[in-house]
């Protein structure tokens, strides 16, 4: 049942700093044919340092073999699935990569004048139509770096709004099962937060909802499908409830991947959303890489979009920065660019029928983990989910033994732990989204894995304390690392 444990040689390594021998160096340059300048004299003394204190000094064959060592202990994508939820950690495909590197496109300079850029702006104006069309939106802003910039965005959009109409109002409302990213972002944009409650059923519950939107509401902020992975099923009517108090909808796009060739949020009466380019749309993440946030809005709401503002005249595309209603740049020029080559090719290969095939995939991916486990972990939201699904340890807490603990254990199986604890409403939560990139081999080695997990905590829970067993580092003490990191070698 096992999955059987890739062995290769792996060496052990030391620090980079702990190689350093006085005097090595890593490059040879050529002797001078041009005369010595002193670099203090012709910099001044305050910019030119003798030494950098403690840098490692090795040879170029040592720096090369100590990262890709370090590479190799790495879990990726690359080598396996990543049951993340609410991360869509899907397979990145290679012609995306390729097509990012096209010279053109890789080496383009954002201060190009527009005359030299028009192929890189197509690229931009082509982007931001399908993501129209995949939101049901009006138009869409490339320009936040991430999905947490992208919610920035769109809630200073709707700050923006509504004081244009005369008052911002006070309030964003967010739902108990909301990403931690929904409420930073209301409080930074000077709004106090209200939770929704949800229902039995995992969703907003509807009646709360209608008893707490009053004229200091500005919006409520959710995520469709939920955190659960449940579609909130009376989203237009949450819509409409607001709307009538003249407050406004902002969608958590983060799990587009459930809805995308689906569901359009603009035909639910979203009117703000962000997506996530680096989830739904194929951008490698997970390592702190640039990502991409698009904002997209309804028409009352483009006025306020960042500037520069693409526009298409007779036979050119141009930068609009004349938008006197526009709450200003979120970002350096025109967002990350590399991202936005990535998600168009990802689109217009997959076209759109792919597209909603990938959605499709997706949803019965998750259905059938949910399926297969339902027996062995406990579901307190016992429903068909989307893209996603979410169990509870309350089965083995019986024992003494918690989801973070089940979590480590999978290490040993050879796979990236699912998202331990989250969403907050779930006690004991693993939450598990296996994406539409896992064939249904894959999704069965997985499954194995946790019941033959599950087995063990019933037959000898003591093997989960200190899971792994396998891995080069053991179960790190996660709370001291957090709260007292060491991030200087010496
Ligand atoms: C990932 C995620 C975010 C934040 O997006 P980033 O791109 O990581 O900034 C917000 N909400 C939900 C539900 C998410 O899953």
């Amino acid at each position: 049942m096992i999955r059987k444990v890739r062995q290769h040689l792996s060496q052990n390594e030391s620090l980079i700093f702990e190689r350093s021998s006085p005097g090595k160096i890593g490059y040879q340059l050529p002797d001078l044919d041009v005369p010595a300048v002193d670099a203090a004299a012709a910099l001044g003394a305050a910019s030119v340092r003798a030494e950098i204190e403690g840098f490692p000094e090795v040879s170029e064959v040592e720096v090369i073999r100590h990262f890709t060592r370090l590479s190799t202990w790495n879990y990726a994508i690359d080598l396996g699935m990543y049951p993340l939820g609410s991360c869509t950690m899907k397979y990145n495909p290679r012609i995306n990569e390729a097509v990012a590197r096209i010279e053109g496109l890789a080496w383009a300079h954002p201060y190009q004048p527009e005359s030299l850029s028009q192929g890189a702006m197509e690229v931009i104006g082509r982007l931001e139509a399908a993501l129209c069309e995949i939101t049901g939106l009006d138009a869409v802003t490339l320009q936040p770096a991430a999905g947490a910039h992208g919610e920035l965005t769109g809630i200073l959009l709707v700050r923006a709004a509504l004081e244009a109409r005369g008052n911002p109002r006070k309030k964003i409302l967010v739902p108990d099962s909301a990403h931690g990213t929904n409420p930073a972002t209301a409080g930074i944009a000077g709004y106090s937060v209200q939770n929704v409650a949800s229902n039995d059923q995992g969703m907003i519950d509807i009646e709360h909802l209608a008893g707490l939107v009053d004229d200091d509401v500005a919006a409520l902020m959710v995520t469709n499908p939920n955190t659960l992975g449940v579609f909130e099923s009376n989203i237009a009517q949450a819509a409409e409830i607001l709307h009538s108090k003249g407050a406004m909808i902002y969608m958590d796009g983060a799990n587009m991947n459930a809805l995308v060739g689906v569901a359009r949020p603009g035909d639910f009466g979203v009117d703000v959303m962000h997506i996530n380019l680096h989830k739904t749309f194929s951008t490698p993440h997970g390592g702190g890489g640039p990502g991409g946030g698009p904002v997209a809005v309804a028409k009352h709401l483009e006025p306020y979009l960042p500037v520069p503002r693409l526009k298409r005249m007779k036979d050119a595309l141009a930068w609009d920065f004349d938008r006197p209603g526009s709450i200003g740049k979120v970002k350096a020029f025109y967002g990350n660019f590399g991202v936005m080559v990535r998600a168009l090719a990802y689109i217009l290969a997959h076209g759109g029928p792919g597209l909603r095939n990938a959605t499709v995939d997706a949803v019965l991916n998750a259905n059938y983990i949910r399926h297969k486990l339902r027996d062995f972990f406990d579901l307190p939201y016992d429903r068909p989910n989307m893209h996603e699904v979410v169990f509870s340890d309350d089965r083995q807490a019986a024992k003494g033994v918690r989801t973070g603990d089940i979590a480590k254990r999978l290490i040993d199986y050879g796979f990236h732990p699912y998202t331990v604890s989250f969403p907050l409403i779930v006690h004991g939560a693993l939450m598990i989204e296996p994406t539409e990139t896992e064939s249904k081999d894959e999704l069965d080695l997985f499954i194995d894995a946790m019941i033959s997990i599950a087995k063990e905590v019933d037959e000898q829970p003591e093997t989960l304390k200190n899971a792994p067993h396998m891995t080069r580092t053991r179960r790190v003490d996660e709370v001291t690392a957090a709260r007292k990191p060491i991030l200087r070698w010496k």
